[in-house]
């Protein structure tokens, strides 16, 4: 997936605790036709650990349309970490991988020096569509490693007290997740079927944040609703869940991000130089990104940059 506005983030330092903030995510466009609810980056929080990019996407009815078409687009510095809850998304990349990803699984593609790729709806996808897209920032020992691609077609998964937890990254609860990142950080599906209530533990040298996917939920007492976020800064030891009724949660966390970084369209750089030679490299068609082939429309242009922090 791809960013189609054009922002500029940099990593904060995580604030004394008990600190918790509320915000909202803003409405976006994705590719050419998907609204979706982008938590991260914003103006009132940029990133929570490595994770530097959040869009939920859906549910969506997507019967009538062609579903998701986002053509082909690099990225460098990063990780994309697609999660679905009901749908398909195909993709391709420039290493020649080609993947469906449907619910419970994970498509996790490490950019590093230079991938492109393309993600859109399969020729007989399902009516509804619903998910999550992240972006983990590398760091610096990592930030120009060769790109790669990974599936992962099963994560933990356990129940706690009637919610149904999956491990999406890091370990919880003596759960390990396979995805391979590159920074303490810790990712949680919590599915409540009905009305529940339980006490999660968080690590307190972790920052934290919560948005709801589906329904409502009570995160230590504050009420969430999609479309609305919740940060937790570090010094939390516990997040204290209640439903009254079905909901969808995901909670993301990390040590927090200990370099500089600017977002600007699908990029990730520590400066401004990172940005302006992968957006003419992109744009020339430079054989650092490579190549997708079998997406039918077209790449994606990267756009002009403008003057940049510590430009
Ligand atoms: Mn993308």
């Amino acid at each position: 997936m791809s960013s189609t506005e054009h922002e500029v983030s940099i990593s904060t330092d995580c604030p004394p605790p008990p600190f918790v903030q509320r915000f909202a995510a803003h409405l976006a466009t994705l590719g050419e036709n998907m609204q979706i609810r982008r938590a991260l980056p914003n103006r009132e929080r940029r990133m929570v650990g490595a994770w530097c990019f959040l869009d939920h996407f859906g549910p969506v009815d997507i019967r009538a349309g062609r579903g998701m078409r986002v053509g082909p687009h690099p990225h460098i510095g990063l990780q994309t970490f697609s999660w679905l809850l009901e749908g398909e998304v195909y993709h391709r990349d420039s290493l020649g991988f080609e993947q469906l990803i449907r619910s419970g699984a994970v498509n996790l593609m490490t950019a590093g020096h230079g991938i492109a790729h393309s993600e859109e709806s399969p020729p007989n996808h399902s009516a509804i569509m619903h998910g999550a897209q992240l972006w983990i920032a590398l760091p610096d020992d990592e930030f120009e490693r060769p790109p790669w691609f990974e599936h992962y077609a099963e994560l933990p998964v356990f129940n706690e007290d009637g919610i149904t937890v999956t491990v999406l990254a890091g370990d919880f609860m003596g759960r390990i997740s396979p995805a391979k990142v590159y920074t303490p950080l810790l990712g949680l599906d919590l599915n409540a079927g009905s009305a529940a209530s339980s006490t999660l533990p968080l690590r307190r040298d972790f920052e934290h944040a919560v948005i709801v996917l589906d329904g409502e939920a009570r995160l230590n007492g504050e009420t969430l609703v999609p479309g609305e976020c919740l940060y937790f800064g570090c010094g939390h030891d516990a997040l204290a869940v209640e439903t009254d009724a079905a909901a969808r949660i995901l909670l993301i966390g990390g040590e927090p991000f200990k370099s500089e970084r600017i977002l600007y369209w699908n990029f990730v750089g520590r400066n401004g130089a990172d940005i302006r030679e992968a957006t003419s490299e992109w744009n020339a068609g430079d054989a650092r990104f490579g190549e997708v082939h079998g997406y039918d429309g077209d790449r994606l242009p990267a756009p002009d940059v403008p003057k940049l922090r510590g430009e």
